[in-house]
């Protein structure tokens, strides 16, 4: 089976082709495009989607030509129908629509965040997991029960990408900027005690990001360092718990923000208490990208019909734990 997804929830556009033979999938090409504001600003959804269309077509002839094959080849056309942002959610499914309805090829609305999870799973080989999706529009932790992710706790306020990335641009980078946030914290070990909230298995970051706003008038590094500390170590600490809980012998960590060294570091020193086995995306699939959209789709063809064309949607608030999965 081959197949072809599409991600568009947010600031990446992207698409991949990935080639299903039973379990095993393989990434024939990946390619993306990602929106970046001005310095200090946030994704502006209708400038986002103007770069999407912008760039759709030739981020699909790439990605056609890296994995050496046409549209006729494929099997199946999947789109991210959601979570994210209207404008650019509808980018993407007007290509699919577009293919789908063109060329006769069967087609697949697929939820983002599942897309993060089973991407995660078929690269990592991890089989139960508890999952950490960290990203620009979750914080989450996961099990699977009875056909369903099951949430063990998350955000109440903002996302740890949202934490990153808003305070990133307060002093003056544009989002997504974890990464440089990273590397400034790197250059400190001065930590500033920051507010520490966890609420049962549950975490809120916006007194967090307050008061980091205000130390980093100080010193940047040492505003970067303390905030990776203390919202690395909330998370920390709901792993704990929910391993404790749900007893699972894997942890997985997908999402944006499983590229930050630091997180990961932390969170292995729990594994490792809990004799519980760590795996990570890698870095290259970490953020948002088709092929989590593409391999979603495949997993989902091998139970279903795609829908028809006048049923596929999208839908900017779409809870992973109201997806059933067959497969
Ligand atoms: P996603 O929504 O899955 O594409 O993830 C994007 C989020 O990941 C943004 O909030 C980024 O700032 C964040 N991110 C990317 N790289 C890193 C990093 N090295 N450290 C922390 N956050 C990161
Ligand atoms: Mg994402």
């Amino acid at each position: 089976m081959l197949g072809l997804g599409i991600e568009s929830t947010a600031h990446t556009f992207s698409c991949a082709i990935i080639e299903k033979k039973g379990k095993k999938g393989k990434i024939l090409a990946d390619i993306k495009k990602i929106y970046r504001p001005a310095d200090g600003e946030g994704i502006h959804p209708r400038e986002a989607s103007r770069h999407h269309i912008e760039i759709s077509s030739s981020v699909l002839s790439e990605c056609l030509i890296q994995a050496k094959t046409t549209i006729q080849d494929l099997d199946i056309v999947s789109y991210a129908a959601g979570p994210g942002l209207g404008p650019c959610l509808r980018v993407g499914a007007v290509v699919a629509r577009s293919l789908s309805s063109f060329y006769k090829i069967p087609i697949y609305p697929v939820n983002h965040a599942i897309g993060h999870i089973e991407l995660g799973k078929l690269l990592t080989g991890a089989t139960n997991p508890l999952v950490l999706l960290v990203s620009g529009g979750h914080t989450m932790l996961l099990a699977f029960l009875n056909k369903q992710w099951r949430v063990f706790g998350e955000t109440l306020d903002i996302t740890l990408g949202q934490l990153l990335d808003q305070f990133g641009r307060s002093i003056g980078f544009a989002s997504p900027c974890g990464k440089q946030l990273e590397d400034l914290a790197s250059k400190s070990s001065n930590y500033v005690t920051l507010p520490y909230s966890v609420k049962g298995n549950d975490v809120s970051f916006s007194g967090l990001l307050s008061a980091t706003k205000s130390i980093a008038q100080k010193s940047k590094v040492d505003a970067c360092y303390s905030l990776q500390e203390t919202a690395f170590a909330m998370i920390s600490e709901v792993v704990e718990r929910a391993l404790s809980f749900t007893r699972k012998k894997e942890l997985m960590i997908v999402g944006g923000v499983a590229a930050n060294k630091r997180l990961s570091k932390m969170l292995r020193d729990v594994c490792k208490r809990h004799g519980c086995k760590f795996f990570v995306v890698p870095l290259q699939y970490a953020g948002d990208c088709g092929s989590q959209i593409c391999w979603t789709g495949l997993l989902e063809s091998q139970v279903k019909e795609g829908v028809l064309l006048k049923d596929t949607f999208v839908t900017q608030s779409w809870r992973l734990d109201s997806v059933k999965v067959d497969y």
